[in-house]
């Protein structure tokens, strides 16, 4: 019977496609609509999604014809999928992290990639900028998402980042040398040197990937004593830039301190992630340069958190989590007060996968308004990854990349920990 229903349903698709008819579409009746380029939300609105597109979108609850599916979200906001800046969809800190480095292999990674892109897909997260993976496995699992063998959201990422030796990203920081912490070279992502620098971006190319990720100064969760320092000199940073340019990448750039930070912007990376001590000329040289700010304050308040508890980070990594952890809120703040264009990203991957949308939370909590907050995770993280003729807004023929949340935001901004309807190209991945 189910088979013989399904068989109907087929024909009826194939021939109505033919023959020029409407196929049956999907009716979501939204109580409030945030569009991700508007000002304020719109209300009871109707927004039709067929083919994976957004077909129309009309006031007030249109009946379903023939065939119609209805999504009743009239208790809740319908907005564009969230977009994530900076996760790490292929792994998760824990107390056990150092350890598990030495029994996982690549498959292992993949698999825990896969999971932990669900996850992310299911709190409302349809994009995300994946920044550092180990084995490649961020490659792989975009594309597995992208022919259908998994779901997760759309992955634009870095694979391997560039480190220099020793640095942040370095993968053999603090490993015994007969466990292979020798030296390792621009294959693996350590450079020192501009050729060096070079070939490590022409590997990220011949490996896939979408964007280059540096390590521009220390880091919190790295094996090594400083968390702020710069490890690039601005030559190498402008080589690696000028190379990227070549291939149609942008470069992110990891950077705590602000020395780092200014030798980074000055050489013309398009992202500073994190900014933790950024200071006002660093303000300055990112406006006059037009450089992006991803916050993460999620990862900033999660190792601050766990800095407290005892044995949970070696020894090394404590200070430097306690140090770092609670000045990223403040330094966003100061930001977004003086104007630096700031994406959404929260570095998810050290916090929880799933976790997310707390970084709503904490921008609200700094000062910036909820509907801001909201655009810098949709239309304006679309323009920067120059997919915006698609994504990052409900608008007519934009791709069905659709999220609700229970309530007003606008309102309560908590909610936006709890997505309960996710579509993405027109499929419905979870509804209330
Ligand atoms: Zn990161």
């Amino acid at each position: 019977m189910r088979i013989t229903a399904l068989h109907n349903v087929l024909l009826l698709a194939a021939a109505s496609t033919l023959l020029g008819i409407a196929q049956a579409a999907t009716l979501i009746h939204a109580g409030r609509v945030i569009d991700g380029v508007g000002d304020r939300a719109l209300t009871a609105r109707t927004v039709i999604v067929e083919g994976g597109k957004i077909m129309a979108i009309e006031a007030g609850y249109r009946k379903p014809g023939a065939g119609d599916t209805v999504v009743d979200l009239r208790e809740s906001t319908l907005m564009p999928g969230l977009m994530d800046m900076h996760v790490h969809l292929t792994s998760e800190y824990s107390r056990t992290s150092e350890l598990e480095r030495f029994k996982k292999d690549g498959p292992d990674v993949a698999l825990d990639g896969a999971m932990y892109a669900q996850r992310t897909l299911m709190a409302g997260f349809t994009t995300v900028r994946d920044l550092g993976d180990s084995f490649l496995a961020s490659l792989a699992l975009r594309d597995a998402i992208n022919a259908g063998k998994v779901p997760g959201p759309r992955i634009f990422a870095s694979g391997k980042s560039i480190a220099t030796t020793g640095g942040h990203a370095d993968p053999t920081n603090g490993w015994a040398e007969f466990l292979g912490g020798g030296d390792v070279g621009p294959r693996d992502g350590v450079v020192d040197g501009t050729d060096a620098a070079v070939q490590a971006v022409r590997q990220r190319y011949k490996d896939g990937s979408d964007v280059i990720k540096i390590t521009a100064t220390g880091g919190v969760l790295s094996i090594a004593k400083n968390g702020l320092n710069p490890q690039f000199t601005e030559e190498e940073i402008r080589a690696i830039v000028t190379t990227a340019r070549d291939y149609g990448f942008t470069v992110a750039a990891h950077a705590h301190g602000a020395e780092g930070m200014k030798r980074a912007v000055r050489a013309g990376v398009d992202t500073i992630e994190h900014g933790t001590f950024m200071d006002e000329e660093t303000m300055r040289l990112m406006k006059e340069r037009g450089t992006y700010y991803v916050p993460t304050i999620s990862a900033g308040r999660w190792v601050f958190d766990r800095s407290k508890e005892d044995g949970f980070f070696p020894s090394i990594v404590r200070p430097k989590a306690a140090l770092v952890g609670p000045q990223i809120q403040s330094t966003f703040a100061k930001a977004y007060k003086s104007g630096v264009k700031i994406l959404f990203g929260t570095d998810t991957g050290v916090s929880a996968h799933g976790d997310n949308g707390r970084e709503f939370v904490l921008m609200v909590e700094a000062g910036m308004p909820a509907m801001e907050a909201i655009r810098s995770a949709t239309s304006v993280t679309a323009k920067f990854l120059d997919i915006d003729d698609r994504l990052g807004s409900v608008q007519v023929g934009k791709l069905a990349d659709l999220v609700a949340v229970p309530g007003d935001p606008l309102a309560d901004i908590t909610s936006m920990q709890r997505v309960h309807f996710v579509m993405k190209d027109g499929v419905v991945h979870r509804r209330p």
